[in-house]
Parts: C-alpha cells; structure tokens; sequence
C-alpha cells in the first residue's frame, strides 16, 4: 500500500506507476481517494521504494489486451505470459517487468467481413481470423459510442495484432483507427448483446453425478466445495477437457506454489478428447501462487472473467473455473485489512459477499446482436479452512449459484471418486435428466442412508430385509453411476444419451420388487447386478460388448435376478 499526494484529479480504480529511484516502474491501482491523497494497491512487492519517490497516474483502469493469440497462453494475474516472462528474467521476477499480453509478432489470417460504408456498433464482426480450432471474430472496439461507418477495411491478408485493420468514422466524422487488438478494464462487465437469457441448455459435463443429479447450465454457475485434498482440483481437471463447451478460461488463484505448477505441467500434456489435439489450443491459464503480491491475486479472477466474456462476446460458449476462490477472498481479506476497514465475520470485508455476488454474475447466456447464443458458466471451487462450510466464503457463495457440488472428506477416504457428496449437494437447473427421475433415485439414496446409520446401531440382524435390500440398491446406484473411474478411457466421460440410458436401466432395477429369503440371498443377488452394471461403464458406447450387459441386465430385471446365476456362469466359464 501506498499513500500519494496528487497534483491533479485521480479517478478512483484507475492505474498508476511508483517509480523507484532505480528506474523501475511499479504497477498500482488506486483503491481510495481522499481529497489530494491517493491509496495505491500496488501489484508488486513494494521494497525500494521511498519516501518522495514519484508517481505517474494514468487515466486508464487496470485492464487487459483483447486480440487473437489469448488461447492456450498461461498468464499471471496481470496479462503476464508467465513462460515468455521466465525467458527474460529467468527464475527470480524482476519488479516492474510487465510483458504485452498478445504475441505482436504473429501474423493472422485476416478475412473482412464488412465492406466500406457499412454502419457498424461496439461488437460487431469487422472480420474473422482463424486461432486454433475457431473463427476469432475482429470486432468493432467495444467501448464505441453508438454507429460508425467503416471507412477503411483491410484487405484479406496477414496482419499482426499491432496493425490497422480497419477505420471507422464516428457521427462527428471524426476518423478511429482499429488494430486487431482492445483494451478493457477486468473490473467492468463485458456483456453487448440483445437480450440476456435465463440460463435452459444443460452443460454437460460427461461426469454422471454431475450431469445426472446435480447438473449445470450453460451461462448458469456452481460452486464445488470441499476439505484439502477431496478432489476439486481434480474434478476441475476432469471437467475441463470432458465438458461440452467451447474455450475453458483457468483461473488457478492461490493455491501453493506446487499445485499451480503442478497445473502449468499437467495442462499442456492433455489431449483433447475431441479434436485429438493438445487442449490447451482451446484454454487459457491465469495462475497466481500464494507467494505472488496479494493484488495481482485479487486481480486473477477478474483478469479470468474478462477472457471469458470476450469469448463468449465472440459467439461461443465458454467455462471459466476459479480454484480456488478462498485463495481470492483471503487475498481480499489482506487488502482490506491494510486499509484499516472494519472487518466482519472472520475478519473478511463487510463488502465480501457483494464481491463474490459480482464475479458469478458475471456467467451468463446472452443473445448476441445478430442472434447468436453464447455463454459463460463459472464454476468456483472453495476450500473451507477446516473443512467446514459454516465459514462466510461458503456461505456468501451457497446464496448466489445455481449449483452446489459438495465434496466430502469421508467419501474422498473411501477413495468414492468423484467425492460428490450425493446427499448434501443440489442444483436449482433441470439437466438431460427429467427431475422426478432424479428424486426417485435420490429417494433411494437418502433411505439406504438411513438404513445404514440405523445398522450401525441395531446390527444386520436387527435390520428388516426390505430395509437391507434398499441399502444394498442404494449402494449399487451409488458404486454403478453416481462413481465414475478417471483413469479409465471409457469410464471417465459418459455422454448425455447413454447417461440417460443407463440411468433408466438403473432405475428399472431400483424399482424392482424382490421378494427376498434371506439377506444372503440379496446381498449376492445386488452385487451380481452390480458387477454386470460396472462392467458396463467399462464398455464402448453400442460396443458388441454393450450389447451383450445390457442384454444380461434385462434378463436380469425380467427374472428379478433369479436368472441371473443360470447367465452369469458362462461368462465366468468363457473368463477362465
Ligand atoms: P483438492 O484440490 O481438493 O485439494 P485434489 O484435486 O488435488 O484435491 O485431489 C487430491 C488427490 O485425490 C489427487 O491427487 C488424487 O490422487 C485423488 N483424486 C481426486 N479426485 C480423483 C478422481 N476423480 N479419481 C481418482 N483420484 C482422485
Ligand atoms: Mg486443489
């Protein structure tokens, strides 16, 4: 923090530079103003600087450059390609390095789609250049002010992001050179479009208890909560190549340094499932270690958001998930404690909620000028200190998603993957899965449930074989479907049209009345079903070996499982 006596007007949340005596420029935000004096947050270590050193204000806020070359960049806080930024200071960061967010030294494939003398608007198409597996739209500079008339188009051809493609004239006839590249303040919503849309086309993310249960929309929000190593960065993973959307935007705020760089190395080994190519093409990274200055922390998840919404301005659907934002709210707890603000509940600024309230909704499904769907779904992990969701980032987070995908240490243990917790978790949006379908089988789980706390008490024996049988298809509905192994090929991501498949198959054996002898009778005749059931997640999608379960489990259901011995024992025979 620094405090600045200005000669002139300074505009609350614009940028300035602390100038150390040796040269180097510090990048700063001013977060207050009063009167002649300016706080600075500054986004780097503040050591060096002294007293009566100057500081340059600028009239710009704390922005990022939009353009081709975003995707599969990894970024720090503040637009720093990380990478290029080793290259030039080797291990140990120098203050006031800051690197330009875009390659200028790329040459795109321009391809104008307007032609001159067209009357355009902030976030129309002036042209396309290709980037990756897309059409990167080049648009009209988003803070333009009503029509402009494009008087200069480019020619097709390659262009750097540095050179003018186009000019546009505003109503005063006054002339606006565009380049492929614009700025914009992270703080400030991008959103041009139409109309904004209640968010209804389920994202299917190819992971069942998700998709099934707990499932998320496309422009909508979810939050996965959970103890230290549950899983959410995993599932985050997980999520990130298998669901069905356009550009993922990782916002990896915070976390140790280990599990970030764990990140960077994992991420551009992964192959994309659906282009065969790697999948970073299609990502972008904005990573922060906690040992990163506290503002630039602050700054990630806007940085991350902005990225996501100019994709989607760009007509695609696009996933940001931010792990984790405890890591942000503590960032924001530092900040506000060294400006001496009255802290509220564990010592988290009053505004914390309105602040985690602001960055969900920045999702959304908008209808775009010309009537394209986009959107942007944000999904935020929380690690509760303790693990306990009765602490303020939680619960700030719980009033605003739509989805809750809690994690539970005791399932995690039990290594059940993904840890889910199926009876705490819920989702206010209807996915591929009608809703009472859903409530049969959570019925289901909530009664096996209380059977089981009740046999640990009174025993099987005191256990009544209806109650026993409930337990044991509660388990099979859990260890069947609701588990799901990532490490296998087929197992890992379940498309929508066989989750519904298989999920009316399950639900045809839970509705099954078995009438029962004894409890080994059920036992063995549940775990039959569910080995036949398991052995199903493993094989292809209309696979010859699909066919042959599905045609066991229906002989099953149709014998309510007596028959089931008589066609098990030559597949076990054929095993040997
Ligand atoms: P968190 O981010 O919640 O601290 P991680 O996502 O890093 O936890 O997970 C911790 C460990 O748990 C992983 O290293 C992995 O061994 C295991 N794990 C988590 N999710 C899965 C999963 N879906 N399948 C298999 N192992 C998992
Ligand atoms: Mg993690």
């Amino acid at each position: 923090m620094v405090i600045a006596e200005a000669s002139g007007d300074v505009v609350q949340n614009s940028v300035g530079y602390c100038c150390r005596q040796d040269g180097a420029k510090l990048l700063s935000e001013v977060i207050r103003v009063r009167g002649r004096f300016a706080d600075l947050q500054v986004f780097e270590e503040t050591r060096g600087l002294r007293i009566g050193d100057t500081v340059e204000f600028k009239e710009e806020m704390l922005s990022v450059v939009l353009g081709p070359g975003l995707l599969g960049q990894i970024y720090d806080g503040l637009q720093n390609p990380l990478p290029k930024l080793a290259e030039q200071a080797g291990f140990f960061l120098k203050p006031g390095m800051y690197i330009h967010g875009l390659p200028t030294d790329v040459e795109w494939q321009f391809t104008p789609k307007v032609q001159a003398g067209a009357t355009v608007q902030a976030g129309d198409t002036l042209g396309t250049v290709p980037e990756g597996i897309f059409e990167h739209h080049i648009m009209v500079p988003f803070g333009a002010r009503g029509e402009r008339t494009v008087e200069r188009i480019a020619e097709a051809g390659t262009y750097t992001v540095e050179k003018e493609i186009a000019v546009l004239a505003d109503a005063e006839a006054n002339s606006h050179p565009v380049t492929m590249q614009q700025p914009w303040p992270v703080k400030r919503p991008l959103n041009i479009s139409r109309r904004r849309l209640m968010p209804a086309e389920p994202l299917v993310t190819r992971v069942r208890i998700i998709d099934t249960m707990f499932p998320i929309l496309r422009g909508g929000t979810y939050c996965i909560p959970g103890p230290f190593g549950a899983g959410k960065t995993v599932l985050q993973q997980i999520t990130s190549r298998h669901a069905e959307i356009d550009v993922v935007i990782i916002a990896a705020c915070g976390e140790r340094a280990g599990e970030v760089v764990e990140t960077i190395r994992s991420f551009p080994e992964l192959i994309d499932p659906r282009t065969d190519k790697p999948l970073m093409e299609r990502t972008v990274i904005i990573c922060n270690t906690s040992a990163m200055p506290v503002a630039a922390r602050e700054a990630s998840v806007y940085t991350a958001a902005t990225l996501g919404e100019y994709y989607r301005q760009m007509g695609l659907h696009v996933l940001l998930l931010a792990d984790s934002t405890s890591r942000w709210a503590q960032a924001m707890r530092e900040l506000s404690g060294r400006l001496e603000e009255i802290p509220g509940e564990e010592a988290f600024p009053a505004y914390l909620e309105s602040r985690i309230a602001a960055f969900y909704e920045r999702a959304g499904a908008i209808e775009l000028r010309d009537g394209r769907v986009a959107s942007l779904t944000v999904g935020g992990t929380v690690s509760p200190a303790g693990g306990s969701f009765e602490e303020p980032v939680t619960q700030g987070t719980l009033k605003v998603v739509g989805a809750f995908e809690g994690l539970s240490q005791t399932r995690a243990d039990a290594r059940r993957y993904p840890a889910i917790d199926p009876l705490n978790s819920w989702s206010k949006y209807t996915g591929i899965i009608e809703p009472p379908k859903v409530a049969r089988a959570q019925h289901v789980l909530r009664r096996g449930n209380e059977v089981r706390q009740m046999m640990t008490v009174v025993g099987e024996e005191g256990t009544n074989i209806e109650d026993f049988t409930v337990a044991l298809k509660a388990e099979l509905l859990d260890n069947c479907y609701l588990q799901q192994d990532a490490f296998d090929k087929v197992d890992a991501a379940t498309p929508a049209e066989r989750q519904q498949f298989v999920f009316d198959k399950i639900l045809e054996l839970l509705d099954l009345e078995f009438e029962f002898q004894t409890k080994d009778e059920a036992r063995k005749t549940v775990v039959g079903a569910s080995d036949l059931f398991r052995n199903w997640n493993y094989a292809a999608w209309d696979s010859e070996e699909f066919k042959k379960i599905l045609a066991d489990i229906d002989a099953f259901i149709a014998g309510k499982g007596t028959q089931e011995a008589q066609q098990a024992q030559p597949v076990a025979a054929e095993e040997q």
